[in-house]
């Protein structure tokens, strides 16, 4: 029988009129036996999530504060949830040991997690389905490693003799049995371990967004939804910024091939975004699959004449980094001349330092720093098959008076990176969404 994993992020879980969504849409499909809640979301866009008000909550304790009314305030949103279903659920003791582990100093992981914890609790009851503590099923390492294997073995275990059941996202159990998270966003992570542990036939993802969107809404109106992607097209357009679904939970799927579908909790009928391993039975419209880019970088050229013929010399310059504690995002590099791109926000304030070390280990000639880069990131595994897409996207970019300042073809011929300054950056979107995806 084919088995779906299901999980619900915090805005579809938010009160209980989204409750009754979840549930209608669990109950429409009988393969979904195994559901992943996240904490209570915002309910308006003033709201605060369940999590943040945890998390403050717990910093108001640790520093020995009275956190009385923020404490009433989490167990209400929960109590008013528990009301508005109806059901038969009384958290008064769960609430208590909570409180306990907040003097105790139980930890922010821990207090954290108590909001898909108690959310897993509610759910499960409305549902008539078992609740697993993830505390119970997922574990980390000595050193907070996520344990893959040991959690794979739990999981299997303990689910191949439950028929349905509830098991909150984003937390675990450390070897000590202290509560540790994944990092924010983390549910998506646990419902994707939960997928490969039941090997499930999909995991699906609902949230308030019909799918990935071909570029960012704030600066492309109404933009198409991405129908399908491969894993490897969203981590291009993930580590660029287009969020919806948390890194890491690519990772756990992919290597078990299980494709998952974003689905929108409020509208249930739009197919979403499919993401799958491969994708040649499913050719795209469009050329592109996406578009996603950042602000916020810095070029560090380097110049040397014979650079080319010198051994280790890229070797050197990247030295200096690593000691700096700088990651390196590009490296485009000429016979002469190599670029470095780091993080603006990793590199200010050392410079300087950074300029002075690159010529002490390198010999180089000259080495400029220059902030306000913007980086771009074209993504499509049509556009391997497609000749001109490079033509078409810097035409485009020439036709909008955008000076490029750095190109990168990603060795798979999957992602084409172009660097513009930080203040043409939305217009060099618009122009390739206009060539792209507006004229077609
Ligand atoms: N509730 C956690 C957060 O807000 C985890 C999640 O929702 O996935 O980050």
């Amino acid at each position: 029988m084919n088995i779906k994993v299901v999980k619900f992020g915090g805005s579809s879980l938010a009160d209980a009129e989204h409750f009754r969504k979840v549930k209608e849409i669990i109950t429409a499909d009988c393969s979904r036996r195994y559901v992943i809640p996240s904490a209570p979301g915002k309910r308006f866009d003033d709201d605060i999530k369940v999590t943040d008000m945890l998390y403050e909550c717990y910093d108001i304790a640790s520093n020995g504060g009275d956190f009385d009314e923020h404490f009433t305030r989490i167990a209400s949103r929960y109590e008013q949830i528990i009301d508005d279903l109806g059901i038969e659920l009384n958290l008064g003791d769960e609430f208590a040991i909570i409180k306990k582990g907040f003097i105790g100093g139980a930890g922010r992981d821990f207090a954290a997690s108590r909001g898909e914890y108690l959310n897993g609790i509610v759910l499960a009851k409305f549902l008539g389905y078992e609740f697993v503590d993830s505390a119970r099923v997922i574990f980390f390492d000595d050193k907070g490693d996520f344990d893959s294997e040991r959690t794979n073995d739990a999981l299997a275990n303990v689910l191949e003799s439950v028929e349905r059941a509830v098991i909150p996202g984003f937390y675990g159990a450390m070897p000590n049995d202290t509560i540790k998270t994944f990092s924010r966003g983390g549910s998506d992570v646990t419902g994707s371990i939960v997928a490969r542990a039941v090997k499930a036939s999909m995991y699906e993802n609902w949230t308030d967004v019909s799918g990935f969107l071909v570029a960012d809404p704030r600066i492309i109106d109404n933009p198409k939804v991405i129908t399908c992607i491969t894993y490897r097209e969203l981590r291009e357009l993930s580590y660029m910024g287009a969020g919806v679904l948390h890194e890491d939970a690519i990772f756990p799927v992919r290597s078990a091939g299980i494709p998952i579908n974003i689905k929108n909790t409020n509208d249930v009928d739009a197919p979403g975004t499919m993401i799958v391993a491969e994708a040649h039975d499913k050719p795209s419209k469009y050329i592109i699959t996406g578009i996603a880019g950042k602000k916020g970088f810095t070029i560090i050229n380097i110049e040397k004449d014979m650079m080319n013929a010198e051994l280790g010399f890229g070797r050197r310059a990247l030295s200096v980094l690593e000691k700096n504690k700088i990651s390196f995002e590009h490296l485009p590099s000429g016979i002469d001349t190599m670029c470095i791109i780091v993080s603006t926000e990793d590199i200010s304030g050392k410079e300087e330092k950074i300029r002075n070390e690159i010529i002490r280990e390198t010999g180089a000639e000259y080495v400029r720093i220059e902030k306000g880069l913007a980086l771009l990131a074209i993504v499509g595994r049509g556009m391997r098959s497609t000749r001109g897409t490079a033509a078409r996207i810097f035409a485009a970019l020439a036709h909008a008076n955008i000076n490029v300042r750095m190109i990168d073809q990603g060795s798979s011929e999957l992602n084409i990176i172009v660097g513009v300054e930080e203040e043409c950056f939305e217009r060099a979107i618009k122009a390739i969404y206009d060539i792209f995806i507006l004229c077609l």
